[in-house]
């Protein structure tokens, strides 16, 4: 495609057309409540949601797709001034509220860009997905799959939100007289959060701003502001953390459940070179949890088999809204692109997703057939790299986020951060000429 066509979730270059996946922050990167460079297409959801995340926007460049139509959309080329017609599909990503990949076909081939994504086999709405991109691709090829490789390493094996949600049930009911927190981003775990409303029949307590956002929503009845009506309530991500439930615990027994695919990991304080534990070590069993795309029937170990008591006041449990390494596996089965690019990247980290599916592709040579001694080197070299790597959620994350995400455990004597392989530093593509398949 011709250089300054179009770009999805990045805002720092011209363009004739935008496209914006979901509203999480990582994705909004250079958007501002002043943006004027041009017309920006996203779906239903996500343009209810748009001005309370850029109060004051102006609303009129807002372009709206529905899911599972095509839309045409004339282009005009800056070199050329020919025009050019685009057509772009938004797919259901089952990630956060508004949500989309985006199928588009043109002169450039065949696109198709994730965004965040979790597409669990069991899920029905993924399912719906499935067969509506399966169906708007009919014979055409993915010339380039543009992926959310956030969890695309073999270590990233956990369960279904539907089964981690049940856990999570299961602790709050095994803590009755505690007061419960849950850590949580201003958009998405909503469903999490129903759940337990739900099978709890309690209201679960939100921030003000949150609030908007679950009105916005249609939630009206379930989520409160008011302490006084509820046991449960759902923080900020920022603000959750040991000292605010060792704070907490002085004044009422209190307990925190992190709700999140990353692991949470170990490390002395006085020597950073060395981890308890890898990174890359999952928490789970892969026996259990990897190898069927998510399709678990077995029950882990008890009720709370793969929830992690991370601290004597936190859970952590891996309630994920990105697909895990077998689903990530399964998506790019089901696709079969030529050729794929990861839209996790950042200036420390990345993981192509080439290494571990490029097989599947045909355009790459299989990571299967590297000779032993260079996979063992590049999976080492993955691993060097990831142990360096510090948490961080998104580049625009400030100080404050960074100083939640890092839990100091003075008593102690260690340090214990969350940590990503993967920082989702920086997401985004321009589709340039150099994109064009071969
Ligand atoms: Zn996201």
């Amino acid at each position: 495609m011709e250089k300054g066509l179009i770009s999805v979730d990045r805002w720092t270059e011209h363009s004739q057309a935008y496209f914006l996946t979901h509203l999480h922050s990582d994705h909004t990167q250079g958007l501002s409540s002043s943006w004027a460079k041009g017309p920006i297409f996203c779906s239903r959801l996500t343009a209810k949601l748009f001005p309370f995340k850029f109060p004051g926007f102006n609303l009129s460049l807002l372009r709206l797709l529905a899911v599972g139509t095509w839309h045409s959309i004339s282009l005009v080329s800056p070199s050329s001034a020919s025009s050019s017609t685009l057509q772009v599909m938004p797919i259901d990503a089952h990630h956060c509220p508004g949500a989309v990949m985006f199928l588009f076909r043109g002169e450039f081939g065949c696109l198709l860009y994730t965004g965040d994504f979790r597409w669990e086999t069991t899920s029905k709405r993924a399912e719906i997905g499935r067969t509506m991109l399966l169906n708007a691709l009919k014979d055409d090829v993915v010339d380039i799959l543009y992926l959310d490789n956030t969890y695309c390493n073999p270590s990233y094996a956990f369960p279904s939100r539907a089964i981690i949600a049940q856990q999570v049930i299961d602790i709050i009911v095994s803590h009755p007289e505690h007061d419960i927190i849950i850590g949580i981003d201003s958009l998405g775990k909503e469903d999490l959060l129903l759940h337990i409303s739900h099978e709890l029949k309690i209201k679960i307590w939100v921030w003000p701003e949150r609030l908007q956002t679950m009105h916005l929503l249609g939630f009206h009845d379930i989520f409160t502001t008011k302490t006084s009506l509820t046991r449960v309530r759902a923080v900020p991500r920022y603000s959750f953390s040991v000292e605010t439930l060792e704070g907490l615990n002085t004044m009422h027994p209190t307990i925190g459940i992190m709700p999140s695919g990353l692991p949470w990991v170990v490390r002395p304080l006085e020597n950073g070179d060395k981890l308890f534990g890898s990174l890359l070590t999952s928490r789970y069993n892969r026996s259990k949890w990897s190898g069927n795309g998510g399709n678990h029937t077995e029950k882990p170990n008890g009720n709370l088999g793969s929830v992690e008591k991370f601290h004597k006041y936190i859970y952590s449990v891996p309630y994920s809204d990105h697909s895990c390494f077998a689903e990530i596996e399964d998506f790019v089965k089901l696709v079969q692109p030529t050729n794929m690019k990861g839209i996790v990247s950042s200036s420390s980290c990345y993981v192509d997703p080439l290494y571990y599916f490029g097989r599947l592709c045909g355009a790459y040579q299989s990571a299967q057939s590297l000779p032993h001694n260079k996979r063992k080197e590049r999976v080492e070299r993955v691993l060097a790299v990831n142990n360096k790597t510090t948490f961080r959620c998104g580049a625009s994350a400030g100080v404050e986020r960074k100083r939640a995400m890092t839990v100091k455990v003075k008593s102690s004597g260690i340090h214990a951060s969350r940590m990503s392989a993967l920082r989702r530093k920086k997401r985004g593509a321009k589709i340039e000429e150099n994109d064009r398949p071969n």
